[in-house]
């Protein structure tokens, strides 16, 4: 059984969704504080966690970090804060997707569903091959990405941003395709999103990232990779 984890000090919403994802038919273990639930997490991995920003002790955003150290669990951000620099963070440190306070739960089942169905194609995406593209070594069995000889750390977002480019080079994409062919999720995720990884990418795989030769701009188009 797919088992959730959700981490909300909040009673009314956690025992609201924990319902809803229940009669969905996951297995829930809810939390009311970070550390408890990274503990419990490390201890034994779940499939996906719904995690609450504003928590009592250790808040959402460490948890976040200490799991994204850890593993590529797939994680829903809660948020009651609706600032564009709280949904930016959380992106940036791995949240694979992300709800504003107040939501429907049956609208974050959806997104569980989503999010997992993400997951489990990423993992059947890694059957596929290793590519060698513009001095870039990208192997999804490992998810090691190799430039000149020195390996480049991504995140789980980043590694499946840069394989997708690196198979179809110099085809441009629109961050709305972006989203839709690498997060899944076109409908959910602000295509600022995108921006923000693209950016990422070329800190980490550009000699000079304010002068791209590899992950190049197309104005008014989007995107495209030239090897
Ligand atoms: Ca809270």
């Amino acid at each position: 059984m797919t088992h959730i984890v959700v981490v909300e000090d909040e009673p009314d919403i956690s025992q609201v969704v924990s319902l809803y994802l229940k009669r969905a038919g996951f297995s829930v273990t809810a939390f009311t504080d970070g550390l408890g639930a990274l503990n419990a997490l490390i201890a034994a991995p779940a499939d996906l966690v719904i995690l609450d920003v504003m928590l009592p002790g250790m808040d959402g955003f460490t948890v976040m970090r200490q799991l994204r150290d850890r593993s590529d669990i797939p994680i829903i951000l809660v948020t009651s804060r609706r600032e564009e620099t709280d949904r930016i963070a959380g992106l940036e440190l791995g949240a694979d997707d992300y709800v504003v306070k107040p939501f429907s739960p049956q609208e974050l089942v959806s997104r569980v569903r989503a999010v997992l169905r993400r997951a489990r194609s990423a993992v059947e995406d890694s059957q596929e091959v290793a590519l060698t593209v513009g001095g870039l070594t990208i192997n999804p069995q490992t998810r090691v990405v190799t430039q000149e000889a020195r390996e480049i750390s991504l995140t789980a977002k980043e590694f499946d941003m840069l394989y997708h480019f690196a198979q179809h080079p110099r085809q441009v994409f629109s961050r709305d395709q972006l989203l839709e062919n690498v997060w899944g999720l076109a409908d959910y995720i602000d295509p600022g999103t995108v921006t923000v990884h693209i950016r990422r990418l070329r800190e980490k795989i550009e000699k000079d990232p304010a002068a791209p030769v590899h992950l190049l701009t197309v104005w008014g188009v989007g995107y495209k990779f030239e090897p």
